[in-house]
């Protein structure tokens, strides 16, 4: 399987750094495999009307060039083919590029597909913004025991996709949130751990990659955002001990981080 690591989003302030928006588009048997899909054409038009004014705080950055309808035209894949998005969360920062895919079936939790509806707090209504999911894509949800991949229970292959590309069910970041396993064959297994997880120090084996002031900032952040801040800990305990691993390797990265995002981009691009 063929996959592509875009950058479909950027954000940047002095406390954190410089961050992207890591998404996978796999080139599968059944289509185009978007994992989340950052910003789209309608948040570069108007990003207020459609993220809402706490996105400005987040030092979001609005490009047309970073969307993934964009990107995929210049790596010569038509959009149009893209028949399913596996989304880690409904976060605006992850649903934004859906709407520029209307071929496509959206997938996740019913746990977050629930909480995207309800938006029943002050953070839920701030992280999911209706105007992004209106109309309301074909959307397909998760929920059950599921299966066993990679040492996590619960975990659903995606629906018309195959069992190559799974939903993980990891919730804490939001109710539903999840990661999305895709078994690309020879180069092994990827995690996209969402955002349970900002900063690569925190699944790097202990001592490896210092925090610095970003990696602290994030952390704090993570905690401020979370619906369950003990299930962020055992998130990332359980990603750390997966990330290090001898066999079989899987590739651990987070939604956000831009090394981790550089690192592979630069491998298999
Ligand atoms: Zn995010």
């Amino acid at each position: 399987m063929r996959v592509h690591h875009l950058n479909c989003g950027s954000f940047s302030s002095a406390l954190i750094g410089r961050l992207v928006c890591h998404v996978l588009a796999c080139e599968t048997d059944a289509g185009i495999v978007l994992v989340d899909s950052g910003f789209g054409l309608a948040d570069v038009a108007d990003p207020i009307g459609r993220v809402g004014k706490y996105a400005k705080l987040t030092g979001a950055r609005f490009r047309e060039s970073e969307t993934a309808v964009r990107q995929l035209g210049k790596l010569g894949l038509d959009p149009s083919d893209v028949t399913h998005i596996v989304a880690t969360h409904l976060d605006f920062d992850h649903i934004g590029g859906v709407a520029d895919f209307p071929n496509a079936t959206l997938h996740t939790t019913a746990a977050e597909e629930a909480a995207s509806e309800g938006r029943s707090s002050f953070r839920e209504k701030v992280r999911y913004r209706p105007a992004q999911l209106t109309p309301r894509p074909r959307t397909h949800t998760y929920s059950g025991p599921g299966e066993s991949v990679l040492g996590f229970s619960g975990a659903h292959p995606i629906d018309g996709v195959g069992d190559r590309i799974v939903l993980v069910p990891m919730p804490g970041h939001t109710r539903g949130h999840a990661a999305v396993a895709v078994d690309t064959g020879d180069r092994g297994w990827l995690l996209h751990a969402g955002d349970a997880f900002y900063h690569r120090s925190t699944v790097a084996a202990p001592g490896q990659v210092s925090p610095g002031t970003a990696g602290r900032a994030l952390r704090v952040m993570e905690e401020l955002i979370a619906v369950d801040r003990s299930k962020i800990r055992g998130n990332h305990r359980r990603l750390r001990e997966l990330n290090n691993q001898v066999a079989p390797r899987v590739r651990v990265f987070s939604a956000h981080d831009p090394t981790l995002f550089e690192e592979l981009a630069a491998e298999r691009g």
